[in-house]
């Protein structure tokens, strides 16, 4: 349980490069309206899932933030570049960011909680202070093991490059209408998928487990974001791979995982079941886990 707040975000100024990069990507949706192809909206699609699902869901959340399972480096860093395509900032402010949220859930301190407004919890709270809410000590206190990490050190500086080589390519193999569906329809939509876990799951929804925050499962937001959207169940058992719990919960990402471990690429895969007891004491101790864990020499 938090015990002392963590100050709020310097949210005295207005952060333009956020504000910038919605606003063009947002127009940039608009306009891959007008350059509809077939070819252009499955090649979206195909990348919304190496984005939202390889890259969010099975790496930034389940594997850097919480370490639910242990794949090959070389899987860790493909796993990562994947999630930069959702332009969601770099794995080390993505993984801070979301270990705060964890951490403070719902409680003063937690970086984006609709009990400070639905709106600053699905996108205002990006919009002021510095890009990514986190101070280096953050860094540092939260996520030492991606610290030590030089690759991800680099990519998480450098976390636009990948995307703009995805857009480019896109723009030489199929021009507008790749670029325009493929980057900035697909990065819009993603967004708002991502951001519906922050927002929504934490207000609309059923809940299995009496958490002490205010997360829900919600079907819309898990099938949109292939298996995040089971957030209860999540912060329920935070280090389980596996968010949907239920057969009926479908979770794109798990089965991707576990794909991952029956070739031999994922060991170690942690999971909870819908008939795991949920003890809030555990909770609290698989939070602690997440952070000792994150603390040593990986
Ligand atoms: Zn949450
Ligand atoms: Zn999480």
């Amino acid at each position: 349980m938090a015990t002392s707040a963590r100050p709020l975000a310097r949210q005295d100024q207005i952060n333009w490069t956020s504000v910038i990069a919605f606003i063009v990507f947002h127009a940039g949706a608009v306009a891959a309206l007008f350059f509809f192809t077939w070819p252009a909206f499955f090649v979206a699609l195909a990348l919304y899932y190496v984005s939202l699902s390889l890259g969010i869901g099975m790496g930034y959340h389940r594997l850097l933030t919480h370490r639910s399972y242990v794949p090959p480096k070389w899987i860790e860093y493909f796993l990562a570049i994947c999630g930069t395509l959702a332009l969601e900032g770099g794995p080390l402010s993505w993984v801070t960011t979301h270990r705060i949220h964890h951490k403070y859930s719902d409680q003063d301190g937690d970086p984006h909680s609709p009990n400070d407004g639905k709106w600053w919890s699905h996108l205002l709270w990006m919009t002021v202070g510095d890009a990514t809410n986190c101070t280096p000590e953050e860094y540092r206190r939260y996520s030492p093991d991606l610290c030590r990490d030089p690759f991800l050190v680099w990519l998480s500086k450098y976390f636009w490059v990948p995307l703009a080589v995805v857009g480019v390519v896109l723009f030489a193999w199929g021009g507008w209408p790749f670029l325009l569906w493929g980057i900035f329809f697909r990065v819009t939509v993603g967004l708002h998928s991502t951001w519906m876990v922050n927002s929504l799951t934490h207000f609309w929804g059923s809940r299995r487990f009496a958490t002490s925050d205010g997360s829900r499962n919600n079907l819309l937001v898990g099938l949109l974001t292939f298996g995040e959207g089971w957030h209860n169940n999540h912060h329920a058992f935070p280090t389980s791979a596996r968010h949907g719990l239920a057969w009926y919960e479908l979770d794109i990402s798990w089965m991707g995982i576990r794909f991952l471990k029956a070739i031999g690429l994922a060991k170690a895969v942690r999971t909870a079941s819908v008939d795991t007891k949920f003890r809030e004491s555990a909770t609290e101790a698989a939070r602690e886990k997440t952070l000792a864990v994150s603390s040593q020499d990986r």
